[in-house]
């Protein structure tokens, strides 16, 4: 990258991560949730290492990955930084490994088997991989999730895997304008979180809210938005 691209790439990453920084913290006004009690999850998959690095330099932490092979490369060129690294792509069987090996977090859980073979293959027990289950709610296209039926079986499931800790509940809606229209989705997972949620497993993490809907989710008791393109721009691929 030359001199000058890198400038404006920085100073184009540095207002777009102020913004939406105002954005969650003008939604916690608004909807009376605790200061900082959202955190910010920056997806930047199909972005370069260098992007990650201008946003790990203005003081983000959380990043998200959908691409295992990409995101093992981007992590070997940025392992000088302190990075959290959480998964929120497909999980495929073949890939288990390599996510239990390199991430923190893994944000899509929606089957039991992956579930096993994800906590056979955590490296050190002692710090289990942190899990979101998948529900799809009110039949989103890309069909990944569990139904709000099958959650609790799949919950019990997964709690019992060594090498997990099930941290709280993620969806994906699809995309509808309206605030109102946006809210419905994330009302209905914390619904399903107060239902299921237990002392010994309080599902205390909603991952919910995207570029487009992130208010709408902060007013529903998102704890974690997951935010690409307001951050980074537009992808040029898929
Ligand atoms: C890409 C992605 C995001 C970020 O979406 P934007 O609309 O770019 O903010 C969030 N969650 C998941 C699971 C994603 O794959």
């Amino acid at each position: 990258m030359s001199e000058r691209d890198s400038t404006s790439s920085h100073r184009l990453i540095a207002e777009r991560l102020d913004r939406v920084r105002t954005r969650v913290a003008d939604a916690e006004v608004r909807f009376g949730r605790d200061p900082g009690s959202v955190q910010l999850l920056a997806v930047s998959k199909v972005h370069s290492a260098e992007s990650i690095r201008i946003a790990a330099g203005l003081g983000q932490v959380e990043f998200g990955e959908s691409y295992v092979q990409e995101a093992c490369d981007k992590q070997r060129l940025l392992d000088d930084l302190d990075i959290e690294w959480h998964f929120v792509g497909r999980i495929q069987s073949n890939k288990t490994k390599l996510i239990a090996e390199h991430f923190s977090w893994v944000h899509g859980l929606n089957d039991a088997r992956h579930a096993h073979r994800l906590g056979v293959q955590r490296p050190n027990p002692d710090t289990p991989l942190r899990c979101c289950l998948q529900v799809n709610l009110s039949g989103e296209p890309s069909k990944a999730g569990v139904t709000p039926d099958a959650l609790p079986e799949l919950l019990d499931q997964c709690s019992r895997v060594p090498g997990l800790r099930i941290e709280g509940l993620m969806t994906l809606p699809a995309p509808c304008d309206g605030l109102e229209s946006q809210r419905r989705p994330f009302a209905e997972l914390r619904q399903l979180r107060d239902q299921l949620a237990t002392p010994a497993i309080p599902l205390s993490t909603l991952s919910m809210g995207m570029s487009d809907d992130l208010e709408a989710a902060v007013a529903e008791g998102a704890t974690m938005v997951r935010i690409g393109t307001a951050i980074f721009g537009p992808r040029l691929r898929a």
